[in-house]
């Protein structure tokens, strides 16, 4: 944890219940030890769409449907969600959980490569959320960046792995030299790239919000 566990449940203890269908899927998340968005990540995702009201969504890394249908579910008006998952179980579970809440005509959910189904995409959007495998971020961004319209927002999540990010190689075990050294690569063009302009936020498990300028 980057913010020590006690605050991060007092903030969290302070959010409204979620509803029944959400539960439902927090616990399926859990029991197949599926990784889904924590709550910090949740409340800030949804500020940002209130905030910014996209209408056209992308997300890469789709899991079992839990994190596109916070989003659309925060959003009233014609707002739809492309999501990307290369898990074919997880990819099916999502079909099913956006069936189950009713918005499979709002969110469409693509199997495959997110590098493959993203050249495929012919189309641009205002809000892109990344959170699939952290050392192929640096792989999709130029692709964000192409299909993000101007103003449009977009959030990275997990960029800082529990902290570790921020320590230097040599404390880090030798299996995460590799996403280690990607993520701070990332994070540096983020920061100085001259199309977006990036805020690193030490909330959840380290989060980037962008506008592309
Ligand atoms: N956003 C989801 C949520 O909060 O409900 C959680 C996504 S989970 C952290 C990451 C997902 O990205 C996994 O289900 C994984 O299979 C998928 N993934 C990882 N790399 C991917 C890629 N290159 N293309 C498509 N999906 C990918």
């Amino acid at each position: 944890m980057i913010v020590e566990e006690h605050v991060a449940a007092f903030i969290n203890s302070l959010n409204a219940e979620a509803s029944l269908l959400i539960l439902e899927l927090e616990r399926e998340a859990h029991e197949h030890h599926v990784p889904i968005i924590r709550p910090e990540i949740r409340e800030l995702l949804c500020f940002l769409l209130r905030l910014h009201r996209p209408q056209r969504i992308l997300e890469i890394g789709t899991a079992i449907g839990y994190s596109s249908i916070i989003m659309r579910q925060a959003l009233e008006g014609d707002v739809k969600i492309d999501t990307i998952e290369r898990n074919m179980g997880r990819y099916e579970r999502a079909v099913d959980n956006i069936k189950r809440a009713g918005l499979q005509e709002d969110i469409m959910v693509h199997y495959g490569d997110a590098l493959d189904v993203l050249a495929t995409l012919d189309k641009s959007y205002d809000f892109i959320f990344m959170d699939a495998a952290k050392g192929q971020y640096h792989h999709f961004l130029e692709l964000c960046i192409d299909k993000l319209l101007k103003n449009g927002m977009l959030v990275c999540d997990n960029v800082l792995q529990e902290g570790s990010v921020a320590q230097s190689r040599y404390a880090v075990s030798r299996r995460d030299h590799t996403v280690h050294g990607r993520m701070r690569e990332y994070l540096y063009e983020m920061k100085h790239s001259t199309c977006l302009d990036t805020v690193i936020l030490p909330v959840g498990d380290g989060v980037t919000v962008s506008r592309k300028c």
